[in-house]
């Protein structure tokens, strides 16, 4: 028996308001239940990029796999040397990457080395060729050097064996490369996380077709589908949904068939959320909340089936502001990604005046800039409507005011959360 709360039971505990839910205490609830996909599937390296890794890729190589040299220069015995004077050793041969010294080094011999190239047997120690004067098939070696210099071992970086990247791991472009240095051709992965999402509302057009009086063209479906293409999700995108119970159920329920997770938008506002709720109540478990923050107050999050659900709000600022708050570190989760970094951010002088209200978080949208003398700041894109996409656009960053903040006026440190490489 699962020991895991139901919604329900978490929705009676005391410190919870569902008409004012902190973003942390959101996230926690959610967090709660989410377990990863397990299905695995054995891609090559090129096709792993974007995945995220299955298993731990285990070296089966020492790497280093030689003793070589770091340096181009000579690699030579360190008792040969003499700390307080010069001594002149034979160059006995070379050894080029790729092309190692096939003898062994002798007293008295040096062997002419570049970066790469395996240290001869006999010698245990690599002279700079800055450091040296040759003449004649012969180097002159001064004193000040240290035993081992400039000589990387092999299984320095990572022994026979040892793992070489972890589970959980999200394969990056450093990732292909390192497991393609192992010799590796295939590693194990998550299946992708399958989501389905569609968008709700009467006055919703698609593109390609003319506005009506009071209609609008949906956006919502774009932003979603390029926020999850950019996570690695397979995207499964169910078209305009109208509010009309029986199509919604419908869709619903074809949704949590297919995939893994649904997102909608629209529909958990004021008076349109009761008839959604009814729904949903029906076909799961489904909480909805008004969350402390701005934008994106109304939120719905549950089960249908085994699918999980994030019923998002409908203004395109809220969307998106909701997808990266809660549903990104959902979906990470879900696709085995472990562990999951919070996403980083920094504290700089903001130029603008702010308007802001204690009691919710507010994720104002924001330009960083840095000026002549290198300092970073950032300003506001202006307006800071929810229905506002163009200061989605515009933005860098976004401005994250925490819950107790007031009014902000210029020259006020501010949190910042760079969008590059999360959005
Ligand atoms: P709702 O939550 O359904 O009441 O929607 C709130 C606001 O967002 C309304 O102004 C809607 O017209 C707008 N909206 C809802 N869905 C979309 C969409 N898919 N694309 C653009 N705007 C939308
Ligand atoms: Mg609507």
């Amino acid at each position: 028996m699962s020991t895991r709360p139901t919604l329900r039971e978490l929705s009676c505990a005391d410190d919870y308001d569902p008409n004012s839910m902190p973003v942390p205490r959101a996230r926690e609830v959610i967090a709660q239940f989410l377990s990863p996909i397990s299905t695995i599937e054995r891609v090559s390296v090129r096709a792993a990029l974007g995945r995220v890794l299955a298993a731990d890729v285990i070296s089966p190589v020492d790497v280093p796999s030689h003793d070589n040299s770091a340096m181009d220069g000579y690699a030579l015995r360190f008792a040969d040397l003499k700390s307080d004077g010069t001594v002149t050793l034979k160059v006995a041969g070379s050894s080029f990457a790729g092309v190692p010294y096939q003898g062994v080094l002798k007293t008295g011999e040096a062997v002419r080395i570049m970066t790469g190239g395996v240290v001869p047997a006999g010698a245990d120690t690599i002279v700079m060729q800055e450091h040296v004067e040759t003449k004649d098939g012969q180097v002159s070696v001064g004193g000040g050097h240290k035993k081992g210099q400039n000589l990387r071992k092999a299984g320095e970086d990572l022994q026979r064996g040892q793992p070489a990247l972890r589970r959980g791991q999200p394969v990056r472009p450093a990732e292909t490369g390192l497991i393609a240095s192992l010799g590796i051709a295939e590693v194990p992965v998550y299946r992708r996380l399958r989501v389905a999402f569609f968008s709700t509302g009467d006055e919703l057009v698609s593109i390609g077709l003319p506005l009506g009086e009071g209609q609008i063209y949906d956006s919502n479906r774009y932003t979603i589908h390029g926020m999850l293409t950019r996570l690695g999700c397979e995207v499964i995108d169910m078209g305009v949904i109208r509010d009309d119970p029986q199509l919604l159920e419908a869709a619903f329920r074809e949704a949590a068939a297919v995939a893994d997770v649904v997102i909608t938008s629209g529909g958990v506002s004021v008076g349109e959320a009761d008839f959604v709720k009814d729904l949903l109540n029906k076909l799961g478990e489904v909480v909805f909340w008004k969350i402390a923050m701005k934008p994106g107050r109304p939120l719905a999050y549950g089960k249908i089936g085994n699918a999980h659900f994030f019923g998002l709000p409908g203004n395109p600022v809220s969307v998106m502001v909701t997808f990266y708050q809660f549903v990104r570190d959902a979906l990470l989760k879900l696709s085995g990604r472990d562990p999951i970094e919070a996403l980083p951010s920094f504290r700089v002088p903001c130029t603008s005046t702010l308007k802001k209200a204690p009691g919710r978080t507010e994720f104002q949208r924001g330009i960083l800039t840095r000026d002549a003398s290198g300092d970073l700041s950032v300003r506001v894109t202006g307006e800071q409507g929810s229905g506002i996409l163009r200061s989605m656009s515009e933005a860098n960053c976004f401005i994250i005011l925490p819950t107790e903040q007031g009014n902000v006026t210029p020259g006020t440190l501010v949190d910042v959360q760079v969008m590059e490489g999360v959005i």
